[in-house]
């Protein structure tokens, strides 16, 4: 009988503390340099319990980072021409650097017109059309931040991508579509695999690397994963549980992120490593 695996775990809370670290610093010297504080622009709309956990830990995390935060709090009836013109003034204020949107932001909004309201300098969340297509194009901009979150813990545990088999599971426009067009910009050969995939398990157990980016519990089976694979879970569902069967997962991957701890805590130190991106461009103008 061959020996039991046991996955590495890729620390995600580890490595974005670190990034924390490097953007407190890079906020510093900006803020000793040009005597301006980088500032992050948080949008809500309504009281969603769970919108409102996130925007408070964004604003905490801007202030450990050195990171000022300006709050904007909608009423859930906000119409769209509102949500726009409160954004649209964000846009043009010079002393916000970056902006976000909590979202989703309801269904009587028309999300898509909110984001692109998002000057493209201030776009630090990287969910507007300009940041996409300069994705999609391969120039600098700022991108999907878990997508780009993914993509800083394989470079931190060295996985190589060039030539790779990656399937990402999912396709929403925030994560599983930029995360298969990052992992294309640097040579993998990508699957995108969905909600209409015939026989997912049989595509999964083909991949060097799988991201998971589904919202289902434990929809990745372990006996789906190839041995000596990288697994990437983004899922977080309801009771802390990724969209991979972890305890099975483990024992044939090679590496694999923990839920929670892997892929989460990396969102929001991109976000803030963008911010204040942003604002060393905008000060640079
Ligand atoms: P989403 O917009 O609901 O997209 C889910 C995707 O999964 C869709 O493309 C859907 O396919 C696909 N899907 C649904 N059921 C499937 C099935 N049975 N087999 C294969 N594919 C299936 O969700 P999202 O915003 O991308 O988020 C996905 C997960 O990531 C959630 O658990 C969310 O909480 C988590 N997330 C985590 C972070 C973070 O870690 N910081 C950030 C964002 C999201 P169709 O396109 O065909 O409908």
């Amino acid at each position: 009988m061959s020996p039991t695996r046991t996955a590495q775990l890729m620390d995600g809370a580890a490595l974005a503390r670190r990034i924390g670290e490097e953007t407190a610093a890079k906020a510093a010297d900006l803020t000793r340099r040009t005597g301006v504080v980088p500032c992050l622009a948080t949008v809500l709309v309504g009281e969603d319990p769970a919108s409102v956990t996130y925007v408070r830990m964004k604003q905490a995390r801007s202030a450990k980072a050195g990171i000022a935060s300006r709050h904007v709090g909608l009423p859930a009836a906000t119409t769209t021409a509102e949500l726009v013109e409160a954004i649209t003034t964000l846009s043009r204020d010079p002393r916000v650097h970056g902006i976000l949107l909590q979202h989703p932001v309801g269904p009587h909004v028309d999300e898509r017109a909110a984001f692109e309201a998002i000057a493209p300098e201030k776009g630090v969340d990287g969910v507007t059309t300009h940041s996409f297509a300069a994705m999609g194009f391969g120039l600098p901009g700022f991108v999907s931040c878990t997508p780009g979150g993914i993509m800083r813990l394989l470079d931190e545990y060295g996985v190589g991508l060039a030539g790779k088999h990656a399937v990402v599971v999912g396709r929403s426009a925030i994560l599983g579509k930029p995360a298969g067009m990052l992992l294309l910009g640097r040579d993998a050969t990508v699957t995108y695999c969905h909600s209409r995939t015939a026989d997912l398990a049989a595509i999964v157990r083909e991949a060097d690397i799988v991201v998971a980016a589904v919202g289902r519990p434990r929809l990745i089976r372990g006996d789906a994963v190839k041995p000596g694979a990288v697994v990437i879970d983004a899922g977080y569902n309801e009771g802390n549980v990724g969209d991979v069967d972890f305890d099975a997962a483990r024992t044939r991957a090679r590496l694999i992120t923990p839920v929670p701890g892997g892929v989460g805590p990396m969102t929001i130190a991109v976000l803030l490593e963008q911010t204040v991106d942003a604002a060393a461009r905008q000060l640079r103008q």
